[in-house]
């Protein structure tokens, strides 16, 4: 088998596997795949450009030898990005022109395919989860930026080693390493330094979906016992569909931000009650559960890592722990320029604005406030435009512009 046939029955070399043999119906060896049709890949709903004939006669000459079924994966190195695309529908020409859509079992069958590819209907190859990481790995500047989050890229790497390397590889494998995959990260540091954006980026390139968010104090609830019980609820979902899938159900990500307000140090809220250690009793109860699990990646955001009660951070529970700072010069104008990206595109930024030297004059900022910057510059500009005697008077887009000045009395602001 090879690397790719070995994915998709999630084996690694030197694992046993039983075989039978199969005859495809009405198949014949030599079946002609016609139009194979490439579906952009689809990110955070949005759409990355994938230069499709390209890609497609690349495919074409990669896989020529191979047999697909409906729901392969297939990874390919093309101009410098790796690609892992899911075959969602596929169909054949017979000799004969009879069309047919591939069974799965032919995945199993070593036969030559002679791949064709002509626009019109065919193969669909649309997006998955680890594209993503695939992608933004290759291409972390161009990725980041496209996403929104600035200055992060050295973070988020080393995120991504110390707490998701395992993850790419194939169970067997993991085991034979004799390494657990890590079940939860904390991440810490000053408020709106781009800790939520980033956890919501982990969440949708681990399973290709927006994670579940869930603020600490919203879980707390004056009711005995009812705080408890959300918690629980939280892991519910995760937990019944490991029931049922083991190790094939999907990962369920679970993110708290503000998480100090649930898990303060035990004995520190005196409120005589006792109530705030038995919730925090039970988090750790349950995450502690998700090592018996497999499916669970919790992470953890807070700005006061001091209040944290020592036990969550334990090796097993919240383990992996990364502080995101204030950003450098550097991020902040990678920052100014993604919060500034639309209105220049637009042409309603002004010739004379410098982001370079708007980062060199915001030290300590953070990302929201940079953010924050922005808009209060924009204000600046939009007020010009505004006649206070006739407030009825349309806005003429056209002389909107926000200007150096207008940046530099939103620094004053
Ligand atoms: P935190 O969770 O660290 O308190 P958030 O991630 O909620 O901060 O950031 C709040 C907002 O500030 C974000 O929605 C974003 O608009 C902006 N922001 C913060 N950090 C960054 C960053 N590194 N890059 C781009 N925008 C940022």
């Amino acid at each position: 088998m090879n690397a790719i046939q070995r994915r998709v029955i999630r084996a690694s070399s030197g694992d046993t596997v039983a075989a039978q043999p199969f005859t495809p119906p009405g198949t014949h060896f030599g079946a002609v795949l016609l139009n194979a049709e490439l579906e952009p890949i689809s990110r955070r709903g949005g759409e990355v450009d994938l230069p499709a004939p390209e890609v497609e006669t690349h495919i074409q000459s990669r896989f020529a030898d191979q047999v697909f079924t409906s729901g392969q994966e297939l990874t390919f190195e093309f101009q410098g990005l790796n690609y892992l695309l899911r075959v969602s529908t596929l169909t054949v020409v017979v000799p004969g022109g009879e069309q047919q859509t591939v069974p799965r079992a032919m995945l199993s069958l070593a036969t030559s395919c002679v791949f064709e590819t002509r626009k019109g209907s065919g193969i669909k190859i649309v997006g998955q989860k680890s594209i993503m990481t695939s992608q933004l790995f290759k291409q972390r500047e161009v990725s980041f930026e496209k996403l929104g989050i600035g200055g992060l890229d050295s973070q988020f790497r080393e995120m991504f080693r110390r707490a998701f390397e395992s993850r790419r590889l194939p169970p067997s494998v993991v085991e034979r390493l004799g390494i657990k995959h890590r079940k939860g990260i904390l991440l810490y540091g000053p408020p709106g330094t781009g800790k939520t954006l980033i956890a919501r980026q982990l969440g949708m390139m681990l399973n290709g979906k927006e994670p579940k968010v869930v603020n600490g104090p919203e879980v707390l609830n004056k009711y005995v016992g009812a705080s408890e019980e959300n918690i629980r609820n939280l892991f519910k979902d995760a937990e019944e569909d490991y029931l049922k899938n083991g190790d094939d159900s999907e990962l369920h990500v679970i993110i708290f931000d503000e998480i100090d307000a649930i898990c303060k140090s035990r004995g520190s809220v005196r409120d005589g009650s006792g109530v705030h250690d038995t919730i925090v009793n039970q988090l750790l109860t349950k995450i502690d559960g998700v090592n018996a699990l497999n499916n669970i990646l919790v992470i953890g955001m807070t700005n006061r890592l001091e209040l944290l009660d020592e036990a969550l951070l334990r090796e097993g529970r919240l383990d992996v722990h990364m502080e995101i700072g204030l950003p450098d010069e550097n991020g902040r104008l990678q920052i100014l320029k993604i919060h500034t990206r639309n209105m220049s595109e637009h042409g309603f930024l002004a010739g004379d604005v410098d982001l370079a030297e708007l980062a060199h004059r915001t030290q300590n900022y953070s990302g929201a406030e940079l953010e924050g910057l922005v808009r209060s510059a924009t204000s600046f500009a939009l007020d010009r435009e505004t006649d206070m005697a006739d407030l009825s008077k349309p806005v003429v887009e056209e002389n909107i512009r926000v200007t150096r000045a207008d940046f530099l009395r939103a620094l004053d602001e």
